[in-house]
């Protein structure tokens, strides 16, 4: 599996398109919140020929979710999440003008994710991990084969999600990076939510948060 990157919206949040040989793609936390960053998105889509057939969001903050009207318009795909975050969805459309956001809003899933179990686009099977704190019900997406964790809010390079918004809770994020994804391989690449890919086998050593 292949990880491509898109920045989106005033947050700086990673949107990400997860490729396999199969020509199709899965989307996670589509962030777009302008044209020109739909287009950024659909454009390397068309230009590689893929066909997305899966929408996840790991969480649904404001800045995960922006995207996912346009995902659905486009592509036809209902986002997928743990069914714990859909109190944090409702909450989008009083948050995003908060913050200048345009938000079309997201379409509800037909099936809510469990927090064990896998999910499934082209040839490639994503492992789903619980590991709420930073949102009440939030999941990375792992795939062993290719050492890839994508792991949302949950664990930045040399940074951990924040705690202080509705349904977060320090003492529980901290447990799940040490018991949930400190135990994953330590060249395991962690692409989060914001900023740069980092490893487990980094995080365990550098991370001022939580050491390994
Ligand atoms: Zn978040």
């Amino acid at each position: 599996m292949k990880v491509h990157v898109f920045p989106n919206n005033p947050f700086q949040e990673n949107t990400y398109v997860l490729t396999d040989d199969s020509n199709t793609c899965a989307i996670v936390d589509p962030g777009m919140s302008n044209p020109a960053e739909e287009r950024a998105v659909s454009s390397f889509i068309e230009k590689e020929g893929l066909t997305p057939t899966l929408l996840l969001n790991t969480h649904c903050h404001v800045d995960h979710v922006l995207g996912n009207k346009y995902v659905y318009e486009q592509y036809g795909l209902l986002p997928q999440f743990h069914e714990g975050e859909a109190p944090v969805l409702s909450d989008v459309q009083v948050r995003a003008p908060m913050f200048g956001l345009r938000y079309e809003q997201s379409p509800i899933p037909e099936h809510f994710l469990p927090e064990e179990g896998e999910v499934r686009f082209g040839n490639t099977a994503l492992k789903l991990i619980f590991a709420p704190g930073h949102s009440p019900a939030h999941l990375c997406f792992y795939q062993p084969d290719s050492a890839i964790l994508i792991g949302g809010d949950v664990l930045f390079r040399g940074s951990i999600g924040r705690t202080d918004l509705p349904g977060g809770n320090h003492q529980q994020l901290l447990e799940n990076i040490s018991k949930k994804l400190y135990v994953l391989p330590e060249d395991t690449v962690v692409y989060p939510g914001h900023g740069p890919e980092t490893t487990i086998g980094f995080e365990k050593q550098h991370n001022p948060f939580v050491r390994g």
